[in-house]
């Protein structure tokens, strides 16, 4: 079996909007974020679905405007991918638009299943052919399969297989459907334009629409919304275990998620880490941009002024990221530059979000060394990771999160820093929205809300850190400018 693809995406649709598609390419637009792999969108014109997808950026993707309309139609669903593992070619690009006995259906996926490999194989062994290496056709097989009468009993009967993360669209020509897994590890929200139902990963995708926040996708939800109205089906035993990590990193924090602006969490964060960890410094500085507003309930809570010491270039496309060895030896410098006149002689606070492998941060305390600060004190507003995530968030497998493997003190040592300190996990849990029983924090306590089966990366789990002690860092720190 081919390497599944692991994949965290960006979600939206729309339905009974003479502008659906224009809306939804909006949408994407602003849930940029989310997925920079690829974008796609289908539309419906309550006979057919017309689509447009491909790798790139949205703006890439949709650069020839007269697509819109070819795009026909009052209803539409997009997606926008950012896949790390597996294969990335054009046959796992989003929404995947299939035929079924009713006619076509397309459907867009946010999440992982860790149930990926047992359902490959029964649907195998029971003669599916498969076109991709993506979770979404297992779904797309096991919908086709169902012998319920309607469409939304049909996905409820397929939801009720699955295992993991998912955030779900379904579009067929008359109607929209959004789903959530029972555990709602991934957000995804309704909305309301006019009379118009919209769906979206997050809030912000309808601040770009002029859309009106409505409510959650709730666990175990199916939401199915047609000309006659709106209704929803409940599948499976909804046991919430929200993933934190949208929180600390990934949700824009101009977004509302699970009742909670992001900005609002993450200054709660940085404010904690302040109380946990203070640090002498002069100014407090943080690491552009998915740390800016823990920087600045840090900067709030410690009293040490909040200033601007790395600059990010936002405008690196995705081929320039990897493009050959020699220009990888310049990723980080092209991404960020320092601010040489308010770094000079400064003792610094640096608040990272969070440290995965460390590398880029370690990159970055080079540079700051080189515009002259006198001390580095890295405070980071998550608890250490030292496990994969198996509902798909991108970090890498075990062997490479240096949190695994090192103590803090040799952390701090590798990163060549004066101090580090990370925020506790119980001080995180005081910090998160409502419940902390509601939140799933397994990469950092190695706690899985779902169990990993055998074989559907348990080995993943298993390994060990011999890839540290045999100079793997030094192969990941190759090329350090
Ligand atoms: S393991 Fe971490 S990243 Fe993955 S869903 Fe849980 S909290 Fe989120």
């Amino acid at each position: 079996m081919s390497e599944r693809i692991k994949e965290h995406c960006g979600l939206y649709g729309v339905f009974g909007h003479p502008q659906a598609s224009e809306l939804t390419y909006l949408g994407l637009y602003a849930l940029q974020h989310r997925g920079q792999e690829s974008a796609g969108i289908v539309s419906a014109d309550n006979h057919r679905l017309h689509a447009r997808a491909g790798n790139g950026l949205v703006a890439d993707v949709f650069h020839d405007h007269g697509v819109f309309s070819r795009l026909q139609g009052t209803s539409a669903v997009g997606h926008v991918r950012y896949s790390t593992a597996g294969d990335s070619s054009n046959r796992n690009i989003q929404p995947f638009v299939v035929t079924t006995k009713d006619g076509p259906l397309a459907v867009a996926h946010n999440g992982n299943l860790t149930n990926a490999e047992s359902l490959h194989q029964e649907l195998s062994a029971e003669g599916a052919i498969f076109q991709t290496s993506s979770d979404t056709e297992l779904i797309v097989h096991l919908v086709a399969r169902s012998q319920a009468e309607t469409l939304s009993e049909r996905i409820r009967e397929a939801l009720e297989r699955l295992e993991g993360a998912f955030s779900l669209l379904f579009l067929s020509p008359t109607g929209l459907i959004a789903a959530r897994d029972t555990h709602g590890f991934r957000p995804l929200v309704v909305g309301k334009k006019g009379e118009s139902v919209m769906v979206a990963s997050e809030t912000c995708a309808f601040d770009l629409t002029g859309t009106t926040f409505v409510r959650d996708i709730e666990p175990g939800e199916i939401f199915e919304v047609d000309s006659g109205g709106q209704k929803s089906l409940r599948f499976g035993k909804p046991k919430l275990c929200q993933c934190v990590f949208e929180l600390i990193y990934f949700t824009r924090p101009d977004s509302y998620i699970w009742g909670d602006p992001v900005d609002r969490s993450r200054r709660r964060f940085g404010r904690r880490l302040a109380e946990e960890a203070p640090a002498k410094a002069d100014i407090v500085i943080s690491v552009p941009d998915s740390s800016n507003t823990a920087a600045l309930g840090y900067a709030h809570a410690s009293g040490i002024p909040y200033e601007i010491g790395l600059i990010r270039n936002h405008y690196i496309g995705r081929t320039f990221i990897n493009p050959s060895p020699f220009m990888r030896t310049f990723n980080t410098r092209i991404k960020y530059n320092t601010v040489a006149e308010v770094l000079e002689g400064q003792r610094v606070v640096l608040v990272e979000d969070s440290i995965v492998r460390g590398t880029t941060l370690k990159k970055l305390v080079g540079l700051l060394r080189r515009a002259g600060v006198r001390e580095i004190h890295v405070r980071v507003s998550s608890p250490p990771i030292g496990h994969p995530c198996f509902y798909g968030m991108d970090f890498p497998t075990k062997k490479e999160l240096i949190a695994a493997w090192n103590s803090e003190e040799e952390i701090r040592n590798f990163l060549q820093v004066d101090s580090l300190r990370y925020l506790s996990l119980d001080g995180l849990l005081q910090c998160v929205p409502g419940k902390a029983a509601d939140f799933c924090t397994a990469c950092f306590s190695g706690n899985y809300p779902v169990p990993i089966p055998p074989g559907e990366g348990r080995a993943l789990l298993e390994e060990t850190g011999e890839a540290w002690a045999q100079g793997e860092l030094e192969r990941l720190l190759s090329g350090l400018t």
